[in-house]
């Protein structure tokens, strides 16, 4: 096991044990690409939910010119009109193509899968992997075939020519030529509505928020008093019945997103795109991914998706995960996403969304860019990054959260439970509990208590010791340095207000 993978085991466990991640079903074995959050994943997720709301609807950016950007927020149905599946190009030609392996019966998107060749000699097998996840391949090489992972160079399969496909040893097998052509597969799930099950009743749970706010931008251009350039923002939840859901909440089957459209003139495009890349990049690190872990990268025209083919293309906001690494998983992709959405939708509802623009008398559709973003994969990213090990601690490790997306703000604490520190604490802890996460406890030694704050991610503790008593200050613990020092009682508030802005 390498010690990247064994960092991803120390991760998910305690993601378990404290409380933030579990199994979905986990007392009927569980089910496969679903996780339920639990309290402190829920408080940490909710926190960067809020804040990308605040920094996204309640206070959006200042443009590029110093405007303040103009922006509203809708929380749109998860089950909508099927038709708008057709429109979106989800139902029909844009699915995602699929490759089965005969030998292990295993499926996989063709676009997620690689194949290791040999530089030099074309007789070697190629040997596939899932992307981001080379090492069976790499063992493969060495155990089987006695060679070097150096005299392979890894390719996307996509760029493979079918008919070497029968040269290919599919990724969980030791076989050549079991891998079948790419052909299509549709992941959205599908239910019916109403009391009968016919075709006329299917439905569809979405597969993204981004088609609700299209569905609403008449209604919101009519209602908002907006004008073009203004966005629409969502957060909420998507599902996708993903082939392989993998490497824990990375990629699951129910997942949140939090979206934003972006309407502005078509000779706007290039700007706006520009400034959303820079704009998102930066929010990322606002919370707390500051480190080499996160990546930029422009997708090549290849990659692009159906409604990206013309215009300025997507640009991912990447991170490397422990299971990734050394490679990067997306976390945000910015999409231009032209006029592709509005112009479908209109064909297909025949209901007019161009836009009429007062000033010049104009009317046309707007240009699209999309910021969207993964909440679940945030959330993700943000564990990985927050875990540090630390030998000298009687936890080992503890969680680096930003304090302002930490589940718990601060811990407060009596030293010991006697000499009235007790009651003092908790007096503290009543004044706090209303404004800030604080957590009060009392149980077993104050070290044993820092470690359990560690292990949350706590970035603050505050005890109440002998000296309390004589000159009214407690010792603040600071997580990152185990530092302590002391503030005055009644500075509290303002201290953690303070560490908070
Ligand atoms: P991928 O290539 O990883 O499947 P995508 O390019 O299809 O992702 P988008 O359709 O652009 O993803 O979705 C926007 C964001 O939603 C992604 O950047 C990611 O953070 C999140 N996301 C997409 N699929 C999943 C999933 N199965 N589980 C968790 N998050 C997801």
């Amino acid at each position: 096991m390498s010690e990247l993978q064994k960092s991803m085991d120390e991760i998910v466990a305690l993601c378990k044990r404290r409380g933030f991640i579990y199994p979905a079903s986990e007392i009927y074995g569980g089910i496969n690409g679903f996780w339920d959050f639990g309290p402190l994943g829920t408080q940490l997720k909710n926190n960067i939910r809020d804040l990308w709301w605040r920094d996204t609807v309640l206070c959006p950016p200042i443009g590029p010119e110093g405007e303040i950007l103009s922006m509203v927020g809708v929380d749109t149905s998860i089950i909508q009109n099927p038709r708008v599946w057709e429109a979106s190009g989800h139902v029909g030609g844009f699915n995602d193509p699929m490759v089965d392996c005969r030998e292990s019966k295993n499926r996989y998107r063709h676009d997620h899968l690689q194949v290791l060749r040999h530089r030099s000699d074309e007789s070697i097998p190629m040997f596939a992997f899932l992307e981001g996840e080379p090492e069976p391949a790499y063992r493969k090489i060495k155990k089987q075939h006695k060679l070097s992972p150096e005299e392979f160079t890894a390719v996307p399969l996509t760029e493979i020519p079918l008919s070497y496909l029968e040269r290919v040893i599919g990724p969980d097998t030791d076989k050549k030529g079991t891998l079948t052509e790419p052909r299509q597969f549709n992941l959205m799930f599908k239910t019916y509505v109403g009391a009968v099950q016919d075709e006329d009743a299917v439905a569809y749970l979405r597969p993204e928020t981004a088609q609700g706010i299209f569905l609403n931008f008449k209604s919101v251009l009519d209602t908002m008093r907006v004008k073009v350039p203004f966005g629409i923002a969502q957060i909420g939840r998507a599902f996708r019945n993903e082939v392989t859901p993998r490497n824990y909440i990375f990629r699951s089957r129910e997942f949140e997103q939090m979206e934003i459209e972006w309407f502005c003139q078509p000779d706007q495009a290039k700007k706006w795109y520009d400034f959303w890349c820079e704009h998102r990049k930066n929010w990322w690190q606002a919370v707390g991914l500051k480190g080499a872990n996160l990546n930029l990268r422009s997708h090549g025209k290849e990659e692009l998706a159906h409604y990206a083919k013309e215009g300025c293309g997507t640009f991912d906001i990447e991170y490397r995960f422990p299971f990734s690494a050394p490679g990067f998983g997306e976390l945000e992709g910015v999409a231009h996403r032209t006029d592709f959405d509005l112009r479908q939708h209109q064909q297909y509802s025949r209901a007019k969304l161009e836009y009429f623009d007062p000033d010049n008398q104009e009317r046309y559709f707007p240009h699209v860019i999309e910021p969207s973003a993964g909440l679940s994969r945030g959330v993700l990213a943000l564990i990985c990054e927050a875990f540090t090990t630390d030998p000298e601690r009687p936890s080992k490790m503890f969680m680096k959260f930003n304090p302002r997306i930490a589940p718990i703000t601060a811990g407060i604490f009596p030293l010991v439970n006697k000499e009235g520190m007790a009651e003092i604490a908790e007096k503290l802890y009543q004044e706090l509990r209303c404004r800030y996460a604080v957590q009060f406890d009392v149980k077993q030694t104050v070290g044993k208590r820092y470690a359990r704050m560690d292990e949350a991610g706590t970035p603050f503790c505050f005890t109440v010791d002998s000296q309390t008593l004589q000159d009214q200050t407690v010792t603040v613990r600071y997580r990152d340095t185990t530092q302590q020092e002391r503030v005055n009682i009644d500075k509290v508030a303002s201290f953690l207000q303070d560490h908070l802005a």
